[in-house]
């Protein structure tokens, strides 16, 4: 075996100069280029003289030298690689040394030159290394040989030699010849690489590849013995057999590694895929067992459901879900665990699960527990397959939402609900509403109505009984409305006493009439409230699909239009809306900024109606009385304004401006040399005035800035508003009482107030009201009142004053019964300032001494009006 030349670093151009230096060896430096050429030229020298030699050798010899370069050529084309190891046996070695003993230096040269070259030619492309490796080959064995030649020569001399010197000295000359070779071509790399040449290494590497070459020493000096005892026949045909047992063996032992390799290639192969599928199976069985433990261990619900809806597998989570054991469920379709109207969702689920194969939103359905009760859960699927089963199938998770679910209704109950009633609230009823007025659209035969109620007397409750009290009369009422409709209809609370029923699938008009007159009747039985009973009744207002309406609201504004025209009709009554209550409502709303302009200009005026005493037919005052002549529709009566001036907040204005008009008028009077001395002035305020914190400042002014003493002045506010507005008014009243103005209850016996509670109101005087006044002819019953009220007016020390007396009879009733003054159509009509003026001139004229003396504060015992 022997080291070749060999390198492959990669070729860098250079200059022309050094191009076949570059292209041969690229990688020579110097000194390896000088040594290169030292040792080629001296392997060529060194050839050359053995060529020379072999010219001179007989036939036979050229012969064995040529048979031997041969053997030793094959030998290096075919070296005999030992299996499973990277050396070779030195089988070319054995023929330069058999030819050194047989023939000298010259042959083994030839030999050992033949045998490196077609070993270099086989190990490397090269040139540079297959030339130089038999030319160092051809010095090597030159210089062992020679030295080999002249030792044993000095041995045979001294008669030392034998044939175990020979096969000594053989082998110590392969081992020597070993030594240089490599020497001499590891000198190439060392000057390469500008390394030093290091023995240690050249040592480590001999072992196996020495033992070979004294091994082949050995082969050859017994071939040499042999030869020389035998002849060179033997040798001649060794030589092939020879020849061809290497050649075999290097055939044999290539084979042998090859399938070695094969084998080994194979066992390792099988060895891999056996590892890498117990990998995998270790791998698979980790996962599912950690997918196992995780679908048994979760806290949410876990199913494995066939591609038809079949439970495969439940986890003990869904279980508890479903309140069902483990053996109830799986084996059972999922839809059985189901709400009906969910199935068609959970179906959904599985079809897009499929359909995608993949996960899929999660769907929220109800599911049925054992104990019946439905619980709300989110579901959630993924195809999945298992390793053993061909058949992909879904994984479910459910997840308990029923807390979230309880949450979110609530919050759109209280969204949607009145907290006090329970009944739908502004927001859904409009909801309900816009829903009924779209199917109206798409199916003519479906009719609604609306009704909207109000209740009479509310605020009285709240504010006497206190606002519990007024809840629990709310409540109340909604009961009774509930209890009335249908299941399909909807009742709304829409906002303090105002109720609203959507009547749906009406199929006549007249069965909401119905309707709401079954309800007049059942609101209208007493309430039992905070201890005590109250009475109220509903105002309702109806409206029909049938107008035509496009928006909720457009139903309720009509609804209310129909409920205001009800109120304002007598109360307790149902009004149906028509076209021209809404003509009337935008008529109404003209007529607000008109009467704001009649305000700004001082376009009210004032008629004054004179108040008697019934005794003896004198004036003893004035109640002024607004009147608004309208520049387009003439003369607006104040039944009809005053409303719209209370409604639109511009009735504070009114009453400053006819307070102080009719206390400059008194002033005017009473002037000195007038007629109007001690007269009264009866002004005519509504409850939000009393209700105003400034009120008694605001009279006060108007009473000094005309020079009037409080006592001359009067304010009428009608029972009714009195009895609404009772609390707020209370403190005002106080206060205008101690000043000393006067206070008159108006409309006295309609207001539903008793007349024992009268008793603890700071008033003056009581104004029968003008229906008393009206049917005392044709009754007992109401003379009966009237006699009432004065008596009673008469022991809480207050004047009854009769209003509305028309016909002589009244007024000769009226008399009989006590009443002490009165005003009417028969007396008077109410007058413009000048007419008043006349009527008080004309009464001077004719009784002489003023009537007003009679009812002087004075007389002690008699009652005066205030
Ligand atoms: P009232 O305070 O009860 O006023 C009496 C009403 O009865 C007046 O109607 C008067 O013209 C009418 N009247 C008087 N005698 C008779 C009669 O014998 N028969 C009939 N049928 N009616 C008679 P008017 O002026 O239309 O006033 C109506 C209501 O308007 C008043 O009722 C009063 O409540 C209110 N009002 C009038 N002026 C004012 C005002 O300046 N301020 C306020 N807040 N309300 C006023
Ligand atoms: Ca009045
Ligand atoms: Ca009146």
């Amino acid at each position: 075996m022997q080291a070749r030349l060999s390198d492959s670093s990669p070729a860098r151009p250079l200059s022309w100069a050094a191009q076949v230096h570059a292209a041969l060896m690229p990688d020579y430096n110097r000194p390896a280029t000088a040594y290169w050429w030292a040792m080629v030229t001296l392997g060529a020298v060194l050839l050359a003289l053995a060529a020379v030699s072999a010219a001179a050798w007989p036939a036979d010899v050229l012969l064995q030298v040529l048979l031997g370069c041969g053997i030793a050529m094959l030998a290096g084309i075919f070296p005999v690689r030992v299996p499973g190891s990277k050396s070779s046996f030195a089988a070319g070695e054995i023929f330069i040394f058999l030819l050194l003993l047989m023939h000298g230096v010259p042959a083994a040269m030839l030999a050992a030159a033949a045998e490196a070259f077609t070993g270099s030619a086989r190990t490397t492309k090269r040139w540079t290394s297959r030339i130089a490796s038999p030319a160092m080959a051809a010095i090597a064995i030159g210089l062992v040989g020679t030295a080999w030649q002249a030792g044993t020569s000095a041995l045979r001399l001294q008669g030392w030699f034998s044939e175990a010197v020979l096969m000594l000295s053989a082998m110590l000359l392969a081992l020597l010849y070993f030594v240089v070779n490599t020497t001499l071509i590891t000198l190439v790399i060392t000057l390469k690489r500008n390394e030093r040449l290091r023995p240690r290494a050249l040592l480590d590497n001999f072992g196996w590849a020495g033992i070979t070459y004294a091994g082949s020493a050995l082969v050859a000096s017994l071939l040499f013995l042999t030869f020389q005892r035998v002849g060179s026949g033997v040798l001649m045909a060794a030589a092939p057999i020879i020849a061809m047992l290497l050649t075999t063996l290097h055939f044999y032992f290539r084979q042998r590694e090859t399938d070695n390799a094969t084998q080994l290639l194979r066992v390792d192969v099988a060895e891999r895929e056996a590892e890498q599928a117990a990998q995998h199976a270790r791998a698979l069985e980790v996962s599912e067992r950690r997918f196992h433990s995780a679908f048994s261990h979760a806290a949410i619900g876990m199913a494995l459901v066939s591609i038809e809806g079949q439970v495969l597998q439940a986890n003990p989570a869904l279980c508890t879900l479903l309140g069902q054991d483990e053996a109830h469920i799986v084996g059972r379709r999922l839809d059985a665990f189901l709400h009906g109207d969910d199935v068609p969702v959970l179906a959904q689920l599985l079809l897009q699960v499929i359909t995608q194969s993949a996960e899929v939103p999660a769907f929220e359905l109800r599911c049925h527990r054992e104990q019946g009760d439905a619980t709300w859960v989110s579901m959630h699927g993924a195809l999945f397959s298992e390793r053993n089963s061909s058949a992909p199938c879904l994984i479910l998770q459910a997840q308990d939402i029923s807390a979230r679910r309880q949450a979110e209704s609530r919050l759109n109950h209280i969204a949607y609900h009145d907290a006090l009633t329970g009944l739908a609230n502004r927001a859904r009823f409009g909801e309900c509403l816009a829903r009924a007025i779209e199917r109206t659209r798409r199916d003519p035969a479906f009719h609604f109505a609306v009704m909207y109620l109000d209740f009479d007397r509310f605020k009285l409750i709240n504010d006497t009984l206190g606002h519990s009290a007024g809840d629990a009369f709310l409540v109340t009422v909604a009961r009774r409305i509930a209890h009335l409709v249908r299941p399909h209809d909807t009742v709304g609370r829409l906002g303090g006493d105002e109720f609203a029923i959507l009547v749906e699938q009406l199929d006549s008009e007249q069965s909401a009439v119905t309707m709401a007159e079954r309800l007049q009747e059942s609101l209208r039985l007493p309430y039992a409230v905070a201890g005590t009973e109250v009475n109220s009744s509903a105002s309702i207002g109806i409206t029909y699909s049938s107008i035509g309406y496009d928006t909720p609201d457009e139903v309720l504004r009509d609804a209310d239009i129909a409920m205001y025209r009800a109120k304002a009709g007598g109360r307790a009554r149902h009004e149906i809306f028509d076209a021209s209550l809404r003509a009337q409502i935008a008529d109404q709303v003209t007529l607000e900024s008109d009467l704001r302009r009649a305000i700004a200009n001082d376009q009210l005026t004032l008629a004054y109606q004179p108040i008697f005493d019934l005794a003896d037919g004198r004036i003893v005052g004035f109640e002024a009385l607004a009147r608004w002549m309208h520049p387009q529709r003439g003369a607006i009566g104040p039944d009809q304004f005053i409303p719209i001036a209370e409604e639109s907040g511009q009735i504070g204005a009114l009453t400053e401006q006819v307070l102080s008009r009719a206390c400059r008028q008194l002033r005017d009077w009473q002037s000195p040399g007038g007629r109007g001395a001690g007269l009264r002035m009866h002004v005519n305020v509504s409850g939000s005035d009393l209700c105003r914190v400034n009120f008694a400042a605001i009279v006060t002014k108007a009473l000094l800035h005309n020079g009037l003493a409080p006592s001359q002045l009067t304010l009428e506010i009608t029972e009714s508003t009195l009895m609404t507005h009772l609390e707020q008014a209370l403190h005002t009243m106080t206060r205008l009482r101690e000043i000393g103005v006067g206070l008159s209850v108006d409309d006295f016996g309609t207001g539903y107030s008793s007349l024992a509670y009268l008793s603890t109101l700071p008033i003056t005087s009581l104004k029968i009201d003008r229906s008393f006044v009206d049917r005392l002819q044709d009754g007992t019953q109401n003379a009966a009142i009237v006699r009432a009220i004065v008596t009673l007016g008469a022991s809480l020390g207050k004047a009854v004053i009769a209003e509305g007396i028309e016909t002589s009879l009244q007024m000769s009733h009226l008399r009989e019964l006590g009443s002490s003054f009165g005003q009417g159509y028969l007396l008077a009509r109410p007058l413009g300032a000048v007419d008043a003026l006349a009527m008080l001139d004309q009464q001077l004229a004719a009784a002489g001494p003023s009537p007003l003396a009679l009812l002087s504060g004075s007389d002690r015992g008699a009652v005066t009006i205030h």
